[in-house]
């Protein structure tokens, strides 16, 4: 077979996704024709949301579910409302799901959707009228064996729960496992809403004990005040880091002494947009949003968007060690500038897959009609990111490459074979 022809995109997120997978594929020696069929989706699914705005007005948003693998299990990942949403952007993070879901070892392929729309501008009424539509618009493609959709950027459980109405009304039965990240009153289980963050912060403090530093003794910097990075803070804070600082759109809140997450989490709780504007307590200082990057802390967790860290200011990051929550954070330029310094780096999908993994909880809790209490739903999740963290740090010593390098090793080789037992059919 001729070499393979590498797929490129515009889009950042994929062509990084896709260079990263090519050079981690190649390194291992895959066949050529694993690799083009990986490298592809399976299904790309784009469709109009004509939506009646509350002035009256109809107003048609862009919506999109891809299905990059279904190798191990049905096709797993979050539904985004945002405006950067495009066909690309999903597909990327349909890609990095595969690979998140296989790292994790748990039994699904890699999904994503999402919305192009500005969630600040919406009213709740227009935002269920968005979910709604959207949700019955891609009904033919959703299933608790097929493809099982979550939260993710700017939705939450009550999304989740117009989902799942959505879908039983149209279906005419419940169907609860058709989606994850539900209220715990609806078919979601304890501990899911705050799943990511507890998977971040267990990478973080993994990364810090095999750094031999004592978390006592820690300080932290966390980006971005939404679910993962307010639960990320949280569980750090939790087990004596000190967080120095939080941000979000309206700026960075930093407190040599620590910041007072719990408050800091009611504040936003009480705020109409869910912000940390007006938030305050004894010596806290404000900056501008993007100084959280650039403080002299032990660990940086970027918790926000794609590409926080690019070329332009990767170089000004002091912080010793890196632990993505958020989706990619990095650009290539800034993961080679960070390189170069030396800064360890946990990858996102390794860092953030507490999410997915206590998705896959919910979804057996669903299927079984039962359910488990929050402790033993946290036990088993840290005692899963532990081990993945393990597995992850102690390949990447064996092959001397990076962790990035190494999770990719190690979430192809489970695809791959899944592929190749199963054969090529469809
Ligand atoms: N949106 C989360 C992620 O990016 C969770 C996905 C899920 O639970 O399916 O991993």
């Amino acid at each position: 077979m001729m070499a393979v022809k590498r797929r490129s995109s515009h889009d950042v997120l994929l062509s990084t996704a896709l260079e990263n997978f090519y050079n981690a594929a190649e390194e291992m020696g895959l066949e050529d024709d694993l690799i083009e069929i990986l490298s592809r989706s399976e299904r790309r699914v784009c469709v109009s949301i004509p939506v009646e705005m509350d002035d009256g007005t109809v107003r048609v948003f862009d919506g999109y579910r891809v299905v990059h693998s279904s190798a191990l299990g049905p096709a797993k990942g979050g539904i985004r409302f945002h405006p950067q949403v495009s066909l690309d952007e999903t597909e990327a993070l349909a890609f990095m799901m595969t690979w998140k879901c296989s790292l994790a070892g748990i039994p699904y392929g890699g999904g994503k959707g999402g919305v192009c729309c500005d969630p600040l501008e919406l009213s709740l009424k227009e935002k269920e009228r968005i979910t709604r539509t959207f949700a019955a618009r891609i009904e033919p493609f959703v299933g608790a064996w097929s493809d099982v959709p979550a939260p993710d950027v700017n939705t939450g459980p009550q999304e989740m729960v117009w989902f799942m109405d959505t879908i039983s009304k149209i279906r005419g039965h419940l169907d609860p496992a058709v989606f994850t990240g539900k209220p715990v009153s609806l078919w979601g289980s304890k501990g899911r809403n705050a799943a990511t963050g507890l998977g971040v912060a267990t990478c973080a403090l993994e990364l810090l004990r095999v750094m031999g530093k004592d978390p006592k003794t820690a300080t932290a910097a966390v980006q971005g005040f939404g679910n993962v990075g307010s639960f990320t803070a949280k569980f750090l804070h939790d087990a004596g880091v000190k967080v120095v600082a939080i941000c979000d759109i309206t700026g960075t809140y930093y407190c040599k002494d620590g910041i007072d997450v719990n408050k800091a989490m009611a504040h936003t709780q009480s705020n109409p947009k869910k912000l940390l504007e007006g938030y305050t307590q004894p010596g806290l200082e404000k900056r501008g949003p993007e100084e959280v990057l650039f403080l002299d802390v032990d660990v940086l967790l970027p918790c926000a968007m794609e590409g926080t860290l690019n070329k332009t200011n990767a170089d000004k990051v002091k912080a010793k060690y890196i632990v993505e929550g958020a989706n990619g954070p990095l650009t290539p330029e800034a993961d080679e500038i960070l390189k170069s310094k030396g800064i360890p780096i946990v990858p996102d999908f390794l860092a953030n897959s507490g999410g997915v993994i206590g998705s896959y909880f919910e979804w057996c809790q669903n299927l079984a009609g039962f359910f488990w209490s929050e402790e033993e739903y946290n036990q088993r999740l840290v005692t899963i990111m532990k081990s993945n963290f393990q597995r992850v740090w102690e390949y990447s010593k064996e092959k001397n490459v990076l962790m990035r390098r190494a999770a990719f090793m190690v979430a192809i080789k489970r695809v791959a074979d899944a592929v190749k037992m199963r054969g090529v059919f469809l």
